[in-house]
C-alpha cells in the first residue's frame, strides 16, 4: 500500500483516526491534515453531517458513500469527491459500520425500510458506483466466470433479488440492488457477519414496469420479465454456480421475488442448497415471536387459540405455516390439526373447503369446512380469532368494527397489522387502542409512535425482520449449516421471545427494545446454532459436527452464545 491508495480502500481506510506512527509507517504524512482525531470524535462529527441533511434519500446517499466499497472507478470517484460534503477522509467502512450500531434506532430507517425504497425508486438517477453484483439474462451461461470477478473470494451470506417485488412498491427490475445491499449492511451491524463476506446479488431478468422500461437513465435490462423455463434455467445456473465457487456452507437469501417465484424457489432449493426466503421465513419467525410473546399476557399456549389472517400471500402463509409447526410442536397436535386453527382470508374472503378447486397449492391446507364469507368482519364474527394477523396490504382495513368486534370476543385482543408501508396500514396504533378502549395488544409493519390512551402510553411493537434474519444468518454461519430446516427458523422465533418480558408487554412491547438488538442477534444465533447442531449431519456439514463433537458435554447452546456474541462484539475491531 502507498499512502495514496491507503486512503482510497474504504476496507482500510481509517481517515483522521490514523495515529502519528501509522502516518509513518504507511507514507501519509502530509496527506492529511495534523489532527489526529479519535474514531469517537469522527463517529460524532458524522452524525452531525448525516443528520444535517433533512431528506431522508440524501441521508441514505451520505451514508453509502461512507460504505463504499473497492469497486471504485475514477468518473464515480471524482464525482463523489466533488459531491460527498464529509470529506475524502471519512470514506471508511468501520466507522460507517460503527456509526449504524451505534445509532441503530435513528439510521435502521435511513439504510432500510422506509428510505431504501425510494433510493431503489431512483436507483437509476443517484447511481454511483456499484455496491454487489449484477447478473442479467446476458450472462447466461458464464455467471460462474461473472461470480468469479467478484474482488472477494470467501463469501458467507448471499442476498440475492430479482427485483419483482421490491417492499410494498412493485417492480423495480435491476434498480431492486439497494435491497440486498441495505439487508448485508444490518448482516455485518447486527449480525457480525464480517463485511467482505456479504454479497448482494441482482439477477436482472428484464421488468415489467413500464414507466422504468421508458427511463432513460433505467440501468437494467429493457426487456420483459423472463419467465418459464427461460427464467428457471438461469437461476438453477446461479444455485449451481454458487455452489461451485463458494461450496455449500454460503447462505443465499432470495429476497423480495414475487410470490408466484418465491415459494417454488424456496421449495425447490431448500432440499439441497442453504437457502432462505426472508419475506417467507424471517416474517415468519419475526410475527411468531410476537404471538408467542403477545401470550405471554393473554394465557395459554398457541394451541389454545384461534388466528385469523387476513391476506395469504408470502407473509400470510409463511407464518400460517410456523404457527402451525408451533402449535405441533407444543402439543400433541398432528401439523394438520393445527392447522385447523388458523383460518385464512384472501381477495376471495374467507378460504374455505367449497373454493377448493381454484385455490394456490400452499392455501388448500388452510381450506377447512365453513360456509363462504365474503368480508372481514363477517369472518372475523364467524371464526372468533384470538388474534388478527393483517397482511393484505390493503389500507384501514381493520375498521372500527372490525377492532371492536375482535374486542367484544377477547379481553386482550392481538392485532396486527403487518402490511408497509405506513400509508398502507390496516389499521393506525391510535385507532387500534382507541377502539378498543386500550385493551388491544397491537404490533404493526411499520413504526408507528408512542400513544397516549385514557392517560396510559402505549407503545406500539414493530414487528420488523431485522430482529430476526442477523442472528439467524449468524447463528447458520458459526454452526457450519448447510441446510435450513422450519425447526431452525422456530428456534429463531423461541429466541427472539425469550427476550420479551412482562414488563416490555405492559407498555405494549411484543418485542424487546431495538436498542439491544446485538444482544438479541446474539440469542437467535444461539438457539439457531443449537437447533442446526440438534439435527445432525443433516443439517449441518461433518467437519463443524466434527469440530463440536468433543464439546458435547458442555451446554451447547451456551457455547454457541459465548461465540455469537464474541463474533457480534468483536466485529468492528477484527474486520
Ligand atoms: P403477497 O404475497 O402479494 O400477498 C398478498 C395477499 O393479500 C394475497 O393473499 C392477496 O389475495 C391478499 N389480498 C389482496 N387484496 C386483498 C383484499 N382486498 N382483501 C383480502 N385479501 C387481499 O404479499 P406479501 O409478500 O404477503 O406482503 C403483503 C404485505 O405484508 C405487504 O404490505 C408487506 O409490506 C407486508 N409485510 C410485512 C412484513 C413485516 O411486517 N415484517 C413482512 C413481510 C411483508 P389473493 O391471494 O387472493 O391474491
Ligand atoms: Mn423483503
Amino acid at each position: 500500500f502507498s499512502g495514496h491508495s491507503l486512503l482510497r480502500d474504504p476496507r482500510h481506510n481509517k481517515g483522521l483516526s490514523f495515529t502519528e506512527k501509522e502516518r509513518d509507517a504507511h507514507y501519509l504524512r502530509g496527506l492529511l491534515p495534523p489532527i489526529v482525531l479519535y474514531q469517537e470524535l469522527q463517529e460524532k462529527r458524522l452524525l452531525q453531517n448525516v443528520r444535517q441533511f433533512e431528506v431522508p434519500l440524501q441521508r441514505y446517499m451520505a451514508l453509502m458513500d461512507l460504505q463504499a466499497r473497492t469497486l471504485i472507478s475514477s468518473d464515480a470517484y471524482t464525482f463523489i469527491l466533488l459531491n460527498d460534503p464529509s470529506g475524502l477522509q471519512e470514506r471508511n467502512e468501520r466507522l460507517f459500520y460503527k456509526l449504524l450500531v451505534d445509532n441503530v434506532e435513528e439510521l435502521l430507517p435511513v439504510v432500510y425500510t422506509p428510505t431504501v425504497g425510494e433510493a431503489c425508486q431512483k436507483y437509476g438517477s443517484i447511481f454511483r458506483r456499484p455496491q454487489g453484483l449484477y447478473i442479467s439474462l446476458k450472462e447466461k451461461g458464464r455467471i460462474l466466470e461473472v461470480l468469479r470477478n467478484w474482488p472477494e473470494k470467501s463469501i458467507q451470506v448471499i442476498v440475492v433479488t430479482d427485483g419483482e417485488r421490491i417492499l410494498g412498491l412493485g417492480d423495480l427490475g435491476c434498480q431492486g440492488m439497494g435491497i440486498p445491499v441495505g439487508k448485508l449492511a444490518l448482516y455485518s451491524a447486527l449480525g457480525g457477519v464480517r463485511p467482505s463476506a456479504c454479497l448482494p446479488i441482482t439477477i436482472d431478468v428484464g421488468t415489467n414496469n413500464e414507466v422504468l422500461l421508458k427511463d432513460e437513465f433505467y440501468i437494467g435490462l429493457r426487456q420483459k420479465r423472463a419467465t418459464g423455463q427461460e427464467y428457471s434455467e438461469l437461476l438453477d445456473e446461479f444455485m449451481s454456480a454458487v455452489r461451485q465457487n463458494y461450496g455449500q456452507k454460503v447462505l443465499v437469501q432470495f429476497e423480495d421475488f414475487a410470490n408466484h417465484n418465491a415459494f417454488a424457489l424456496l421449495e425447490k432449493y431448500r432440499e439441497n442448497h442453504l437457502v432462505f426466503n426472508d419475506d417467507i421465513q424471517g416474517t415468519a419467525a419475526v410475527v411468531l415471536a410476537g404471538l408467542i410473546a403477545a401470550l405471554k399476557s393473554v394465557g395459554g399456549s398457541l394451541g389454545d387459540h384461534t388466528f385469523l389472517f387476513f391476506g395469504a400471500g408470502e407473509a400470510g402463509t409463511g407464518i400460517a405455516e410456523l404457527v402451525a409447526l408451533a402449535i405441533s410442536r407444543q402439543s400433541k397436535f398432528s401439523i394438520d390439526e393445527a392447522r385447523n386453527k388458523i383460518w385464512l382470508v384472501d381477495s376471495k374472503g374467507l378460504v374455505v373447503r367449497s373454493r377448493e378447486g381454484t385455490l394456490q397449492p400452499f392455501k388448500k391446507r388452510y381450506a377447512h369446512e365453513h360456509e363462504p364469507i365474503k368480508d372481514l368482519l363477517g369472518a372475523v364474527k364467524a371464526i372468533r380469532p384470538t388474534a388478527l394477523i393483517g397482511s393484505a396490504g390493503v389500507a384501514r382495513s381493520f375498521t372500527k368494527e372490525v377492532v371492536e368486534a375482535m374486542s367484544s370476543i377477547n379481553k386482550r385482543p392481538i392485532i396486527l397489522a403487518l402490511s408497509n408501508p405506513t400509508s398502507q396500514s390496516e389499521c393506525t396504533a391510535e385507532q387500534a387502542y382507541s377502539w378498543s378502549q386500550g385493551h388491544a395488544i397491537f404490533g404493526s409493519g411499520s413504526p408507528f409512535d408512542p400513544v397516549k390512551y385514557n392517560n396510559k402510553v402505549f407503545v406500539p411493537a414493530q414487528a420488523n425482520n431485522a430482529y430476526i434474519f442477523p442472528g439467524f444468518g449468524l447463528g447458520v454461519v458459526i454452526a457450519g449449516a448447510i441446510r435450513v430446516t422450519d425447526d431452525m427458523v422456530l428456534a429463531a422465533a423461541e429466541g427472539l421471545a425469550e427476550q420479551v418480558t412482562l414488563e416490555h408487554i405492559d407498555k405494549g412491547l411484543i418485542y424487546p427494545p431495538f436498542s439491544i438488538i446485538r444482544k438479541i442477534s446474539a440469542n437467535i444465533a444461539a438457539r439457531v446454532a443449537e437447533k442446526a447442531y440438534d439435527l445432525g449431519s443433516f443439517a449441518v456439514s461433518c467437519s463443524s459436527l466434527e469440530f463440536y463433537q468433543h464439546e458435547k458435554q458442555v451446554h451447547i447452546v451456551l457455547l454457541f452464545y459465548v461465540q455469537a456474541w464474541l463474533v457480534i462484539s468483536l466485529a468492528r475491531k477484527i474486520w
